[in-house]
């Protein structure tokens, strides 16, 4: 029998992550569900009647939330083999980039790009000691600087910024079975895509639910929409 490996979703009690906990419980994982309120992450978990889902709170911005999830986990002997970097804010989404103001843009970054990184390194140190790890980091099409344009310029610079920050750990990671990618879950029906999106959260959550569950010499280091590799 193969080992139940467990995976830790930021932002899970919604949207995309929410979708994200469910297929990875249905694969068999033990699924941490986290929130940055943990009410919400009680009331997310309780609507996935499938498989085995932990609820917990973090806040992906907080270095104490994180640091006291890691011990508490640790103190449990739950390692964390997964890791979906889920959770981000669309700030000043209307600001132009000459009026994005310096606040929008550090509240867009101190979620999007900090947060994934204070995460990080609380839990891929565990990975790379055990041999076994994926990561994804949820970007966007926004943050693809081959298109790039006007749209959203916080959030697209800081999903660049998270891509960024794929390339820096996949190639820290190098040769340990710790395979890092981004993924571009498309336009999703969420409070964030808005209900005029075309891909439903199951559609969208389904590039990220492959790349958490990859095989050994699966890839890393790389930017997926669609399961396929896309320009940077
Ligand atoms: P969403 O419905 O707005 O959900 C965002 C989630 O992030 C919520 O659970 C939210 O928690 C959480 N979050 C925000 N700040 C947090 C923090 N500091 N700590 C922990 N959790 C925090 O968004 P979504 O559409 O599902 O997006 C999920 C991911 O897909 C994001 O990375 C987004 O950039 C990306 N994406 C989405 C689309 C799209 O069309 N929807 C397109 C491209 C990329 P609360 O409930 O507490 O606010």
């Amino acid at each position: 029998m193969t080992e139940q490996r467990t995976a830790l979703v930021t932002g899970g009690n919604r949207g995309i992550g929410l979708e994200v906990c469910r297929q990875l419980a249905e694969r068999g994982l033990r699924v941490i569900l986290t929130a940055r309120d943990r009410a919400k992450a009680d009331a997310a978990a309780k609507t996935l009647d499938t498989g085995d889902v932990v609820p917990a709170r973090l806040d992906a911005t907080d270095p104490v939330s994180v640091r006291t999830l890691a011990a508490d986990l640790a103190r449990r002997g739950v390692h964390v083999d997964v890791l979906v970097n889920n959770a981000a804010v669309l700030v000043g989404e209307a600001s132009g980039v000459l009026e994005t103001t310096i606040e929008e843009l550090r509240t867009t970054f101190e979620t999007n790009l900090f947060g994934v990184v204070l995460v990080s390194q609380a839990f891929v140190p565990g990975m790379v000691e055990r041999r076994y790890g994926r990561v994804v980091n949820v970007s966007s099409q926004a943050g693809q600087l081959a298109s790039m344009g006007t749209y959203a310029p916080a959030y697209s610079m800081s999903k660049a910024a998270l891509n960024a920050f794929t390339r820096q750990l996949a190639a820290a990671t190098e040769r340990r079975n710790v395979l890092v990618n981004s993924a571009n879950p498309g336009w999703v029906r969420t409070a964030m895509g808005g209900p005029s999106a075309p891909r439903s959260v199951e559609q969208g959550a389904e590039t990220l639910v492959w790349l958490a569950t990859l095989p050994a010499r699966g890839p890393t280091g790389g930017f997926f929409s669609e399961r396929k590799p896309i320009d940077w």
